[in-house]
């Protein structure tokens, strides 16, 4: 058997949706666990709504993702010539007729079609035009379309995701393959190129299954192999509708801007509809290649749920060296207006990772232990000081009359311990009641590293101006 041969087909009329990133990636592991080779095909042919910018957000997005393809980027609108060839080879083989139906007639035969209650599907009229009509009505110039003659058969093929999946030609109409300014229908565009680009596997979302007998019928008529196809199954949000901006973020750019990693994004996404049986769940991209079958593409919708990403986004900083997170945390802190020149980040970056969920989390984090402002207390910052009730303040005093009388050479984590330690005893406060208003007074979190590693971070100065703020607000 030749090495497959698979390919992304993205038309650049809008950014990168995680349904279409879930597609690639879905093809790149497939091409890496095979050893085959993933095609990248940009399908701009919509004149009017694809941009180079959405080309460019396409590219960065993939690249960003790690999902790397091995030719092109290829662009449809570059094989028009190559389109039209295959119409006309169809003409001339008599799988294929000129139609001169003009809209206004096309419209009122779909009217008649609708007044006796049946759906419109053209009846082949131009089909049997006599031949000096049509010299004629060519010699005059009149414009015509090309449409597919579709076969009176079964067009079924055996989705490597759904099983057997079957049509009957009759219930199709002779589809229009080139226009008449001679550009080719998607259909044709798709066809042409997956033939000529020797695509082995046709991996795509499964709101193409539609498309797929007419497909087929072109592969039958130009008389190439037809691929397997493998239609993935759609992205669904938690409410069980079809993914949308109602959900959230749905463009890869945006989970990159919330501070996913792209580790974690490839993992999450993997998993979308996907599963290498049992209940594994982080896979870096290695065990995800050596796991990656066709056969473990799931039928049934995918739910996507982004309390599930950023757990894995957490796992996924949690293990990963404070280097590798450090160009993303220093972009972060430079979005924020944090100057961070000089310090060996590497250390915080240590400190926090354990407990962020997202780089947004996590340069905040940093940020607090730099001389950035204290973050806002959290939701359960504010909920544990309201509980308090005026203990906060008063625990904060406590603690900052000790802090006070440290000398800056001696502060150090195992000092601040020990000084807070007998502070809180002679107040007959439990350690935590001391600690966590210094914790919140710090961070704005009730979650850190152990409170006096804090304090030995954060240094005396603005250690001490936070505890006095947080006490007297
Ligand atoms: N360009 C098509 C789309 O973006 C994909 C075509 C295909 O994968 O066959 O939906």
């Amino acid at each position: 058997m030749t090495a497959p041969r698979v390919r992304f087909a993205p038309s650049p009329t809008g950014y990168l949706h995680v349904g279409g990133a879930r597609t690639a990636l879905f093809n790149w592991l497939y091409a890496r666990k095979t050893g085959g080779t993933f095609v990248l095909r940009i399908e701009d042919t919509d004149r009017e709504r694809s941009t180079e910018a959405h080309t460019r957000v396409i590219l960065e997005g993939l690249a960003w993702l790690g999902v790397a393809w091995d030719e092109g980027p290829f662009f449809q609108g570059a094989f028009g010539d190559r389109h039209r060839a295959d119409a006309e080879r169809l003409l001339t083989a008599g799988a294929a007729y000129r139609c001169f139906c003009t809209r206004e007639e096309l419209d009122a035969q779909r009217a008649a079609a609708e007044r006796t209650g049946g759906g419109f599907r053209y009846d082949g009229r131009c089909r049997r035009l006599p031949a000096g009509d049509i010299t004629a009505r060519l010699a005059a110039g009149v414009p015509f379309t090309i449409r597919l003659v579709v076969p009176d058969t079964e067009l079924a093929w055996d989705d490597a995701v759904h099983g057997r999946i079957s049509f009957q030609g009759r219930d199709l109409d002779d589809f229009v393959i080139l226009r008449s300014d001679g550009t080719a229908i998607y259909n044709l565009a798709v066809v042409s190129d997956d033939i000529a680009m020797r695509i082995t596997h046709v991996i795509r979302g499964d709101d193409h299954v539609s498309n797929t007998p007419k497909q087929i019928a072109l592969y039958r008529a130009l008389g190439a192999a037809e691929p397997v196809f493998a239609h993935v199954p759609m992205i669904l949000g938690t409410d069980g509708k079809k993914l949308s901006k109602r959900h959230g973020a749905t463009a890869v750019g945006d989970y990159q801007d919330l501070g996913i990693v792209p580790a974690a994004m490839r993992n999450f996404l993997a998993l979308l509809g996907w599963s290498p049986g049992g209940d594994r769940e982080i896979m870096p991209e290695a065990e995800l290649v050596d796991a990656f079958s066709l056969d473990g593409i799931q039928s049934k919708p995918a739910v996507f749920d982004t309390v599930k990403l950023e757990w894995m986004n957490g796992q996924y900083l949690s293990a990963a060296p404070a280097d590798t997170l450090l160009p993303a945390v220093e972009r972060q802190l430079a979005s924020l207006g944090v100057a961070s020149a000089g310090r060996d980040l590497r250390p915080l970056i240590d400190a926090v990772k354990v407990r962020s969920r997202t780089i947004l989390q996590l340069a905040g984090q940093v940020a607090v232990r730099l001389e950035g402002p204290r973050g806002e207390p959290d939701e359960r910052a504010t909920a544990l000081r309201r509980k308090m009730g005026p203990a906060f303040a008063h625990n904060l005093s406590v603690v900052a009359e000790a802090l006070s009388a440290v000398p800056a050479a001696e502060w150090t984590a195992d000092v601040l311990l020990e000084r807070v330690k007998a502070a809180a005893d002679a107040a007959g406060l439990k350690l935590g009641d001391a600690m966590q208003p210094v914790r919140i007074a710090l961070t704005g979190s009730t979650v850190s590293e152990p409170v006096n590693e804090l304090l030995a971070t954060v240094g005396p100065e603005a250690s001490l101006r936070r505890i006095h703020a947080a006490a007297a607000a």
